[in-house]
């Protein structure tokens, strides 16, 4: 660990004797940061960045931590907890999806708002990172509870948020219909419609075409251009895939279309698993009935977690962070890791399976197809010109084979694993931007 301004024995010593955190870093407080931060260590010593940076890039630019009271649809008030944390303010605006989940936290933010900036650099769009998130079980919501949380949140991030500031997008629970209120609430605000203040939403608001499936197919093209390069075919592979939401449902779809053999898939409430094949367009017809994967009249029934030790070749986690860890990793049966989830895979999991020779194509690269398409959904919308379909798919493959290519000469030369190297292109480039403009006054 090199000497950073955290002091010389890094996250250790911002723990004082009771255990409390003291020091930079305090506020963000997170398993999830303590992985974000582990990974970019890495690519800070391998770089040999200046402490002053490493804190920069290391400390959120920014956080709102809201409390907001909403009326449930049985009179009753209840007060909902909301975050936006920004990870850089160097290279333009932030951007970063908004989750509703019931373990959102402003450390969880902190690491994924971190990841969004790396991310951003690493395809070369120009926006840092930011994430958000109402701390909530949608599953528990009625939609016009749903509304008015979504409503409430967008008004107390008004002095945040804007086009030329930071943009919000879907994240885990939220899509196109809570990106509509979203973006209403702020036009009312403001007095006139502005669609770009949100991306992912629908088509007839400004939306770009190809966003929805934007993240799963993005998961694809990473996949079909890793798969270039190790020599593999992609048909005939078998597949596992943890979640079957928004990323996870187009990956299976997309896959099974290649002629890959999707063999398990999980949700929340457990997997099913055929290793002959699973008939994905019957499974994701079914499915997309708002049922849960453990009632699937098909198959064999896994728990949740134990989908991901499904033998295969390609093993992909969509659904949530920390999925594979010390204590799971080596019960891993495939050929390759895919991370269409942010954060699936924790620092110990990364070494059990680069000690098995897994490689492991990294969140940063693999996902990075949804915040691509917002990219160009954000252009469109400031241009008022909007493009066809096969443009967003053509221009979203080249970005991301783009990507790749910088991955790949990065861990060529620097002799790393593919997740280490993506982080390094993409740390040097917010270092730069961050360097050049110096400090304010
Ligand atoms: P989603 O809410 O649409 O779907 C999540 C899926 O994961 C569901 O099938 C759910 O049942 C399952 N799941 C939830 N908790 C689980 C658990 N404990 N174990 C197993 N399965 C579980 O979310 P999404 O938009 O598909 O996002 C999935 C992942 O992809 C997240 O990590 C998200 O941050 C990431 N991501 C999403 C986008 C996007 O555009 N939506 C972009 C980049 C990255």
């Amino acid at each position: 660990m090199a000497t950073d301004a955290r002091g010389a024995g890094g996250w250790d010593e911002l723990l004082a004797s009771d255990g409390e955190l003291v020091g930079p870093g305090a506020e963000w407080r997170s398993e999830l940061y303590r992985i974000a931060v582990a990974q970019f260590d890495r690519a800070a010593d391998l770089l040999d960045l200046a402490p002053d940076l490493r804190t920069r890039l290391l400390e959120p630019r920014r956080a709102l931590v809201v409390n907001f009271p909403v009326r449930m649809d049985d009179g009753e008030v209840r007060s909902f907890t909301g975050y936006r944390v920004q990870h850089t303010l160097s290279v333009g605006p932030t951007k970063g999806g908004i989750r509703y989940t019931p373990g959102v936290s402003l450390g969880e933010c902190a690491a994924l708002a971190m990841w969004m900036s790396f991310k951003c650099a690493l395809l070369e769009l120009p926006f840092g990172g930011a994430k958000g998130g109402v701390r909530c079980d949608p599953n528990r919501l009625s939609v016009s509870e749903l509304e008015r949380i979504t409503r409430r949140y967008a008004a107390e991030l008004f002095p945040v948020i804007g086009p030329d500031r930071d943009i919000p997008a879907p994240d885990m629970a939220t899509g196109e219909r809570e990106m509509a209120w979203f973006m209403d609430t702020y036009s009312q605000q403001v007095g006139h419609p502005v669609p770009e203040i949100v991306t992912g939403k629908p088509l007839v608001l400004g939306g770009t075409a190809g966003r929805t499936t934007a993240t799963g197919l993005g998961v694809v093209f990473a996949l079909e251009a890793v798969l270039e390069h190790l020599g593999w075919e992609l048909a005939g592979q078998r597949v596992v895939i943890q979640g079957a939401g928004n990323v996870g449902a187009v990956i299976a779809r997309e896959l099974h279309v290649r002629g890959a053999r999707v063999v398990a898939i999980g949700d929340v409430s457990g997997g099913v698993v055929d290793q002959a094949g699973l008939d994905i367009p019957a499974l994701l017809a079914w499915y997309g009935e708002g049922r849960f994967l453990r009632d699937y009249p098909a198959g064999d029934h896994v728990g949740r977690r134990e989908v991901l030790e499904t033998p295969c070749d390609i093993l992909v986690p969509a659904a949530l962070e920390r999925q594979i860890d010390g204590e799971n990793a080596s019960r891993v049966d495939c050929r390759l890791v895919v991370e269409a989830a942010n954060g699936p895979t924790t620092p110990e999991g990364d070494a059990v399976l680069a000690e098995a020779g897994i490689p492991v194509v990294p969140d940063v690269l693999a996902n990075a197809g949804g915040v691509t398409v917002s990219y160009f959904e954000w252009v469109q919308d400031q241009q008022k010109l909007f493009w066809r379909s096969e443009d967003v798919a053509r221009r979203l493959a080249h970005q991301l084979r783009q990507g790749l290519a910088g991955v790949l000469e990065a861990s060529e030369r620097l002799g790393v694993e593919w997740r280490t190297a993506a982080l390094s292109v993409a740390v040097e480039r917010v270092a730069e931007a961050a360097r050049l403009r110096s400090i304010y006054p």
